[in-house]
């Protein structure tokens, strides 16, 4: 439960950690690293390896694929009785090595910069200095992990991630995924999905002189299923799902028919439901010829499954929020967005699982990315508290 004497001992370790806290965040985020560039995500996997082993987790780094930077995950109390309360993310980033050397970690008016400092390594350096204080404070009752994959932001291709972070958050207690919070405080509870689908069309090649009525304009086809795909995403702007046609290419030279055009598509749902609901709506218009003699074909390339808010993502959520409210901590409520991320999975596989618990900040993704500073201090002790108060989430 969280006492007076608990709430002393927070005060003082984060007083006494509050420069390793930066000196942490500052060295993860200036190792760099995003897909593509192994070394750096293997130097990065190395620093953290050495951090988790060096406050007593037994820690091991796992393979996901050749391309792919490996898992980096610890567990201490491996032995309690309780089942494991993880932590996860991710400590890829976006950005190409090199952008710590223009723009290196640095802190100014309260925010701290630099590449990934709020997506996400920031909640990471939360999770990390949680897990230091549980084990200074002898906390026993519940095996805690910390869970991070190094391949998140390209949705983990070639790799072995998600099967991994299928198992390893299968029958836990609950699950806290440290991507990063909007300044306005609201922890996530669902996320889009994603799909991507390719639409062929073939049509018939001719010569449009003297052989006009003989081609079946491929372009042609295509502008009228583009239309009725756009039609297909409902009008209300809270929709659970949407169609966007976003690139096309077809034809090759001006004086021919074209016998081919394609386009790309761009999904998001809000559950699995309005996945299956949309996809039979897009089929029903690819399956329609409008121009007798053309044949289209759609393939789905790409998904990201939807984070759906899952009694258990609703316990997790409220477990939180509950213990927020005692400690008079910053988390102003639930919010539902539209980019995806590994919690989909967990919740998925019906673990109680939170989404954006981290660092809070803002223009992830973009060179003006950057991380409340405070935050990381507040975040700390939330989730400190929240793992005392581990029976919640039972
Ligand atoms: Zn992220």
């Amino acid at each position: 439960m969280f006492t007076e004497e608990l709430r002393n001992k927070i005060d003082s370790y984060i007083e006494e950690n509050r420069e390793a806290v930066i000196s942490f965040l500052e060295e993860l985020v200036n190792l760099e690293g995003r897909h593509g560039e192994k070394e750096h995500l293997l130097r990065t996997a190395a620093f953290l390896k050495r951090n988790f082993d060096e406050i007593g987790m037994e820690t091991v780094l796992i393979e996901v694929g050749e391309a792919n930077a490996p898992i980096v995950t610890g567990v201490f109390n491996k032995d309690a009785a309780e089942k494991e309360i993880v932590f996860t993310g991710h400590y890829d980033t976006v950005f190409a090595a090199g952008s710590a050397g223009e723009r290196p970690f640095h802190i100014k008016d309260g925010k701290a910069y630099g590449p990934g400092v709020c997506d996400m390594k920031g909640g990471i350096a939360i999770a990390f200095f949680t897990v230091k204080a549980l084990q200074e404070f002898g906390f026993r009752n519940a095996p805690v992990r910390l869970f991070f994959v190094g391949d998140e932001e390209v949705n983990h291709q070639g790799g072995t991630a998600i099967e991994k972070i299928r198992a390893y958050t299968k029958d836990i207690l609950a699950a806290f995924n440290m991507e990063n919070r909007y300044e306005s405080g609201q922890l996530c509870i669902g996320r889009k999905g994603c799909y991507e689908f390719l639409l062929k069309v073939h049509g018939i090649a001719s010569h449009p002189g003297h052989a006009y009525d003989e081609g079946r304009n491929a372009i042609e086809e295509m502008s009228h299923k583009v239309l009725a795909l756009q039609a297909v995403t409902p009008k209300e702007k809270n929709r659970d799902y949407s169609v966007s046609v976003n690139t096309i290419k077809g034809g090759t030279v001006t004086n021919g028919i074209p016998a081919y055009c394609e386009a790309t598509i761009d999904v998001r749902v809000k559950s699995f439901a309005a996945l299956r609901t949309c996809e039979f709506l897009m089929r029903e218009v690819c399956e329609k010829p409008y121009i007798e003699g053309t044949k289209t074909k759609l393939i789905r390339t790409d998904d990201m499954i939807p984070f759906e808010t899952t009694e258990g993502v609703k316990a997790a959520y409220e477990a939180v929020k509950a213990v927020n409210d005692q400690i008079g901590g910053t988390v102003t409520g639930s919010i539902a967005v539209g980019g995806s991320s590994d919690a989909a999975y967990m919740a998925a596989g019906g673990t109680k699982v939170v989404c954006q618990c981290g660092v809070s900040g803002a223009y992830t993704h973009n060179e003006k990315e950057y991380a409340v500073v405070a935050s990381l201090y507040e975040a700390i002790r939330l989730f400190i508290c929240t793992v005392y108060q581990y029976q919640l989430f039972k």
